[in-house]
C-alpha cells in the first residue's frame, strides 16, 4: 500500500470516530519575533506524519502551548485551526504555570524518566517538588481532554510526559478508548525499580487500552515490571495485563520515517549542487563519515570520538583522506548536558591536536540545528553513517541515512544497542563499548567493496520502504480500532457473567462446539507439533459422555480425528468442507472446479514462497493455509507482498481469512464454520443449546450463526463472540465448571 492507499483506508476505518492526539510539544508554535507573531512548525517526522492525519481525519491535537504567543492565537476554547495555511483539524492548548512546567517537563521528564528509561541511572535526579508538579501537569492534560472526548472518541497520548494520564482518564470514563506510544526504551526490572514512584508510573499507564513500544524486547521489560511490582494477571504469550478487573494490551510498533520524502529529497538536483558547495566549503577530502545527533548522553558520542580516535591511530593510511563530520545539535541546555557537551567538544580538539593538519580536520564539528533539505545532503554524501547509541528507542537518523542513500553507496554502522538494530538487517553492527572493534568497523566500512556495500544498502533500503512512518501509522490505528471495536461491541469476561451463563444452561443442555488450535490445544510454531494437553483430554472425554460434542476446525478430517482419537465425538474438518460422525464420513464438499483452482493457487503459492525461510504452506485439499509464524520479522513484508500479488488474480474465487500468523485460503463455494455448525445443528441439535468456543477469525462466521441461538466464547479480544475467555487454561476453567456443575446435579 502506498501512502494515499494507507490514508484512504485510515479514513474509511475511522468513520464516525474522533482521533484525538495529545503530546507535550506542539505540532505548530506560535512566537513572537521583532513585534510580529510567528508559526513555527514541528519538522519532525512523527509530528509531521500525525499532522497529515489529523488533517485528513479532522480530529483534535493537545498539547503544550509553550510559545510565547501561543495565547494570542487561540480562541475562548484555547484552540487554533492548523494547518495554518489550509486549516483542517483544531489544536488545543494546554497551559502549564511556569514553575509547574519546570518541574514536570525539566524535573521529572526529563531527569528522572529519560535517564531511567535509558538505563543511565548515575543521571537520575529527583526532587519530590519533580514528581508533585507532574501529577499536577497530567492532571491540567487530563482536564483538558475530559473537556473534548465523547463517546467516539479514541484517545491516542504519545511519550513519557504523560504516564500519569491514562489511569486518570481512566477513573472518569471507564469506557473510553485510550492508547500510548512509548517512543523511548522501557528498561528491565533491575533498572525500573531504582524509578521513585515506579508503582504508580505503572499503574497510571495500565489504564491504557493499548501500550505500544518501540521493539519486542521493551514490551517484555514492561510485562516483567508489571509482573514484579503489581498484583496483575500477566499474559507473556499474549502480551496483555489485567490489572483490577481491566485488561492492557501490549504490543510493539517500530517507529519509522517518511522514505519517500527523503528519497526524493535525496534524488534532487539541488542536493547534488549542495553536496559540491559542502565539498569546496569545507575543504572536504575523498571520503567521509557522518553522525547526526541531539547532543544527548545517549547518543553515545564520547564512545564514537574514542573508536574514531583509535581508528586513526591504528589505520594511518586514513588521515588525510577522511573526515568524519559530526553534526551535533545542542539539546535542553543545562546540566548535565552542559557537562556533556564540554566533555565532547575537548575529545574533538584533542583528536583535532593529535591528528589534524593545515589542510586538513579529522574532524568537522558542527554545532547547530539543520533544516531537513541540509540535513539530506550530508546523508547523501557520507560514505558512512554512525550511530553509537548506548540505548535507544528507535534512532531515526539510522532510516533517514538509508531512505536518502539513492545511489547505495554508503555503509551503516550501527550499535546494537539502539532499536533500530531489531529491524535493520545489512548495517554493520557495532558494540559502542568495545571501542576496539568499532574503530575496525570504520575501516571494514571504508574498505568494502562496492558491490558488497551496494547489497547491504539495498537490503536496508527495502526494509525502510516497506516498514515506513505511514505504515507505521496504519499498524497503531489499526490496533487502537481493534480494541475500541471490541469494548463498543460489548464482549465480556465469561467468569464476569457466569450467573447469567449458568442459567441459560440450567434450561436447556449443551451442545458443544470447540475450536481445535488456540482453544483445546496451545499455539505452536508448526502446525503439526499441536497435541492436546493430557488434562484437557480427559476433560474432552468426560464431556462427551454427557453432551453432544463437535470439534470444528480449519485442519483437515483426518489430522483431527488422529488428534483428537475420541470415538463419540463428530468432527468437522477444514472449516467445515468435512463432517465425520458415528464412525464415517457424512459430509464433504470438494467441487471440481474448486479443486482443480486450489491445486493451482497451491502451486503458485509454494514456488513462489519457496525462498523465503520459514514459511509453511499446508495442503489440506479444498483449502491451503500459508503459516508465517516461523518468518522472520524482516521478511514478513516480502511474504505478505507476493502472497497478495497471486491472490489478486483469483478475486470473487476464494475467501482469504489472516488468523494468527496464517493466511487461510478457502474457496467462496465450499461450506464455512457457520454453514457446518448449521447442518450439524440442524440434524442433532434441537432442544439443545449451542456453546461455542473459538479463538480465530475462521470462527467469526460461527458466531453469525449462533448469535441469539447459542452462547459464544472467543479465546482472546474479539467482536462477534458474546463473551471471552483468556487463553486456553480459562476454556479448562470453564468446560470444568459445566461438566462438574452436572456431576453435582446428578
Ligand atoms: N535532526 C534535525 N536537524 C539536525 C539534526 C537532527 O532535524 O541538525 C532530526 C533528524 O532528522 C531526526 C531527529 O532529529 O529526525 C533525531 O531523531 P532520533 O530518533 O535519531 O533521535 P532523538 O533526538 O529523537 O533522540
Amino acid at each position: 500500500m502506498n501512502r494515499e492507499e494507507l490514508h484512504s483506508f485510515i479514513k474509511s476505518s475511522l468513520a464516525g470516530k474522533e482521533l484525538i492526539i495529545v503530546t507535550n510539544r506542539e505540532p505548530y508554535v506560535h512566537r513572537r519575533k521583532s513585534g510580529r507573531i510567528v508559526v513555527d512548525r514541528s519538522a519532525g517526522g512523527v509530528a509531521t506524519a500525525l499532522d497529515d492525519i489529523l488533517a485528513l481525519t479532522g480530529g483534535i491535537w493537545l498539547a503544550w502551548g509553550s510559545g510565547d504567543a501561543d495565547r494570542e492565537t487561540v480562541d475562548e476554547d484555547d484552540t487554533v485551526m492548523v494547518p495554518p495555511d489550509r486549516p483542517a483539524y483544531r489544536l488545543k492548548r494546554v497551559w502549564l504555570q511556569k514553575k509547574i512546567a519546570e518541574n514536570y517537563y525539566n524535573g521529572f521528564s526529563n531527569r528522572v524518566l529519560w535517564p531511567l528509561c535509558h538505563i543511565s541511572l548515575d543521571r537520575v535526579y529527583y526532587r519530590r517538588r519533580y514528581w508533585e508538579d507532574y501529577i499536577k501537569a497530567n492532571f491540567t492534560f487530563t482536564n483538558a481532554i475530559s473537556a473534548i472526548v465523547n463517546d467516539n472518541s479514541l484517545v491516542w497520548l504519545h511519550d513519557y510526559h504523560l504516564c500519569m494520564v491514562p489511569g486518570m482518564l481512566r477513573e472518569r470514563f471507564p469506557d473510553l478508548t485510550v492508547a500510548h506510544f512509548w517512543h523511548i526504551p522501557w528498561p528491565d526490572w533491575d533498572v525500573f525499580r531504582a524509578a521513585p514512584q515506579a508503582m504508580n508510573i505503572l499503574e497510571g499507564l495500565l489504564g491504557n487500552d493499548l501500550i505500544g513500544f518501540q521493539i519486542p524486547l521493551f514490551v517484555k521489560n514492561f510485562l516483567e515490571c508489571v509482573d514484579e511490582a503489581l498484583d496483575a494477571e500477566v499474559d507473556y504469550e499474549n502480551s496483555t495485563i489485567t490489572y483490577r478487573g481491566r485488561k492492557t494490551f501490549l504490543s510493539a510498533f517500530p517507529i519509522s520515517v517518511d522514505f519517500e520524502k527523503f528519497n526524493h529529497l535525496s534524488s534532487a538536483p539541488e542536493t547534488e549542487r549542495s553536496i559540491r558547495r559542502l565539498r569546496r566549503k569545507y575543504n572536504l577530502p575523498a571520503m567521509v563519515g557522518l553522525g547526526v545527533d541531539r547532543l544527548e548522553y545517549t547518543k553515545g558520542l564520547l564512545k564514537r570520538l574514542q573508536a574514531l580516535n583509535l581508528f586513526f591511530e591504528k589505520y594511518e593510511k586514513f588521515r588525510g583522506r577522511f573526515t568524519f563530520i559530526q553534526i551535533a545539535v545542542p539539546t535542553r541546555l543545562q546540566e548535565p548536558y552542559l557537562s556533556y557537551q564540554k566533555s565532547v567538544e575537548t575529545l574533538i580538539s584533542r583528536i583535532q591536536k593529535r591528528f589534524g593538519r593545515d589542510d586538513w580536520t579529522p574532524i568537522l564539528y558542527i554545532s547547530r540545528k539543520l533544516d531537513q533539505k541540509e540535513l539530506v545532503a550530508f546523508y547523501r554524501m557520507a560514505d558512512l553513517t554512525i550511530i553509537s547509541s548506548l540505548y535507544d528507542g528507535m534512532n531515526l537518523v539510522a532510516k533517514e541515512y538509508v531512505a536518502s542513500q539513492t545511489d547505495s553507496s554508503g555503509a551503516l554502522i550501527l550499535s546494537g544497542l539502539a532499536g533500530a538494530a531489531e529491524e535493520l538487517e545489512g548495517a554493520i553492527r557495532v558494540n559502542p563499548y568495545d571501542i576496539e572493534n568499532f574503530a575496525d568497523s570504520i575501516n571494514i566500512a571504508l574498505r568494502m567493496p562496492r558491490e558488497e556495500k551496494r547489497i547491504r544498502m539495498q537490503m536496508l533500503r527495502k526494509q525502510i520502504s516497506d516498514n515506513d512512518i505511514h505504515y507505521w501509522i496504519t499498524d497503531v490505528l489499526r490496533s487502537i480500532l481493534s480494541i475500541s471495536g471490541i469494548k463498543s461491541a460489548g464482549c465480556e469476561y465469561a467468569f464476569d457473567r457466569m450467573d447469567r451463563i449458568l442459567k441459560r444452561l440450567a434450561r436447556r443442555k449443551p451442545f458443544f462446539f470447540l475450536d481445535y488450535d488456540g482453544t483445546l490445544s496451545p499455539i505452536v510454531d508448526t502446525p503439526d507439533e499441536a497435541t492436546l494437553p493430557p488434562r484437557m483430554k480427559r476433560l474432552l472425554r468426560e464431556l462427551s459422555r454427557n453432551y453432544p460434542v463437535t470439534i470444528i476446525t480449519g485442519r483437515t478430517l483426518d489430522d483431527i480425528r488422529k488428534r483428537v482419537g475420541i470415538k463419540n465425538i463428530i468432527y468437522a474438518g477444514n472449516h467445515g468442507a468435512e463432517i465425520w460422525e458415528n464412525g464415517q464420513t457424512a459430509h464433504i464438499q470438494q467441487p471440481e472446479q474448486e479443486l482443480f483452482l486450489i491445486r493451482e493457487v497451491l502451486e503458485k503459492l509454494t514456488e513462489s514462497l519457496s525462498d523465503i525461510k520459514g514459511v509453511y504452506v499446508e495442503d489440506k485439499g479444498i483449502t491451503v493455509s500459508i503459516h508465517y509464524r516461523n518468518v522472520w520479522t524482516k521478511d514478513i513484508s516480502e511474504v505478505f507482498s507476493r502472497f497478495w500479488s497471486i491472490m489478486k488474480g483469483y478475486e470473487g474465487r476464494f475467501r482469504v481469512t489472516s488468523g494468527k500468523k496464517v493466511f487461510e485460503i478457502r474457496p467462496f463455494a465450499v461450506w464455512n464454520k457457520g454453514d457446518a455448525v448449521k447442518w450439524i445443528l440442524r440434524k442433532h441439535g434441537k432442544g439443545f443449546l449451542p456453546v461455542y468456543i473459538g479463538d480465530d477469525v475462521t470462527d467469526e462466521d460461527a458466531y453469525s450463526v449462533l448469535r441469539k441461538r447459542g452462547i459464544t466464547l472467543h479465546v482472546g479480544p474479539n467482536s462477534k463472540s458474546d463473551y471471552y475467555l483468556e487463553d486456553i487454561d480459562d476454556v479448562y476453567r470453564f468446560l470444568s465448571e459445566i461438566t462438574s456443575l452436572r456431576r453435582n446435579r446428578s
